[in-house]
């Protein structure tokens, strides 16, 4: 028989939105349950250095995950190695059902699943990811100790994946599909002081080469549609992230790119008690703090919501 668990407080996802959401859960005495997901920590346990978090003047993103996690744990929260596989918002309570078989039965339900990183979608990336093609320099920049990379992408992450591999690679080649950046413009000016650090503008990655590893990309100029190849040892695909909302497909209301909508100056959603907090619902802004600031917004609107009723506070998502 299934194993069914009754909770005022179910969290989804442990980046900085879920953490957050569960101390706030946890000390309104909401004894919340947070499921972890695939990865524990979320987005900043693949990263180095985090510098903008406040009262750290630098932390290292899993060693910062890691202090919210414990800190969560210690207020009380039910922290759950799972993966949430199904959702019934239609039910009250609302059910969720986990990979392991877990039922889950709960009141009131923050979404916290963040995002996960975007791909070019190209066969040969396919085949060659894991074998020189990358989404994250952190786990794999110190395979690529003196040699020659290539990083796709404009954004921060672009930007500081390309710095990271500095520190391994011989060459660093930044491509981006446009002729500026979109990363902000302390970025920027490290980028552009790094003699390692060529960049290739205007121009996409229409090909990856090689057998068992990468030994080249082909570029396409986006403004004249010429092609070249050039030689590199790996490929850093660093374009951005998606939402991780299919769970919640055709049971919430979303925008068109799967972000979910809540309404203004709230984490409120199309459905009463279920609120949506950092990167799944925010494409503006994504980051650490906001996320955390939203994991918070989303708790104690639980607790209202639990005290007083869903007319207290809920308001129509936007
Ligand atoms: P995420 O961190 O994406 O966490 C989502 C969580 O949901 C994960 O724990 C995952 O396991 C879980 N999950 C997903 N699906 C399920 C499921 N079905 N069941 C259970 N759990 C599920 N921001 C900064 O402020 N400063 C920085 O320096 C910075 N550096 C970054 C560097 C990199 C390389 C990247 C990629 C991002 C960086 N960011 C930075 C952005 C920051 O990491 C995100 O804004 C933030 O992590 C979003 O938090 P979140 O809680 O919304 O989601
Ligand atoms: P992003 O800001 O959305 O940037 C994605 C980049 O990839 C853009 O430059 C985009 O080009 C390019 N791109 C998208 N699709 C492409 C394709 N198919 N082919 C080629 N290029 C493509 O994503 P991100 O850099 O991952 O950052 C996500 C969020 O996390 C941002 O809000 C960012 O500020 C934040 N973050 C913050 C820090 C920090 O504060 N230190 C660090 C990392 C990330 P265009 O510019 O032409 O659209």
């Amino acid at each position: 028989m299934a194993d069914v668990r009754r909770t005022k407080l179910l969290i989804i996802g442990s980046g900085p939105a879920g953490y957050t959401a569960a101390v706030y859960g946890a000390r309104a005495m909401l004894a919340p349950i947070l499921v972890e997901g695939l990865q524990p920590g979320g987005q900043l346990t693949i990263t180095t250095d985090v510098e903008n978090w406040p009262g750290e003047t630098a932390i290292m993103g899993p060693d910062l995950m890691t202090k919210m996690r414990a800190q969560a744990e210690h207020v009380g929260t039910e922290l759950v190695s799972d993966i949430i596989a199904s959702v019934d918002l239609s039910r009250r309570p609302f059910v969720a059902v986990a990979d392991s078989g877990t039922v889950f039965e709960a009141d009131t339900l923050v979404i916290a699943t963040g995002a996960s990183a975007r791909w070019l979608g190209l066969d040969s990336e396919t085949r060659l990811r894991g074998r020189g093609v990358s989404a994250c320099a952190t786990c794999d920049g110190f395979f690529f100790r003196g040699k020659h990379v290539a990083v796709v992408g404009g954004g921060n992450t672009a930007v500081e994946e390309a710095l990271f591999l500095t520190k391994f690679a011989s060459k660093v080649t930044l491509i981006h599909r446009r002729s500026e950046l979109r990363a902000d413009k302390t970025n920027q000016a490290r980028l552009f002081a790094n003699p390692k650090v060529e960049m290739v503008w205007n121009a996409t990655v229409s090909d990856v080469i090689g057998g068992d590893g990468v030994t080249g990309i082909v570029l396409t100029d986006t403004v004249t549609g010429a092609t070249r190849p050039i030689d590199v040892d790996g490929l850093f695909v660093a374009i951005g992230h998606d939402p991780a909302t299919s769970l919640f497909k055709e049971q919430i209301a979303m925008d068109d790119e799967g972000y979910i909508l809540t309404a203004p100056d709230s984490t409120a959603t199309s459905v009463p008690g279920v609120f949506a907090a950092g990167d799944v619902k925010d494409k503006l802004y994504r980051q650490a703090v906001t996320a955390a600031g939203m994991g918070c917004m989303a708790a104690l609107e639980a607790e209202r919501l639990l005290a007083h009723g869903a007319d207290a506070h809920v308001r129509e998502a936007a």
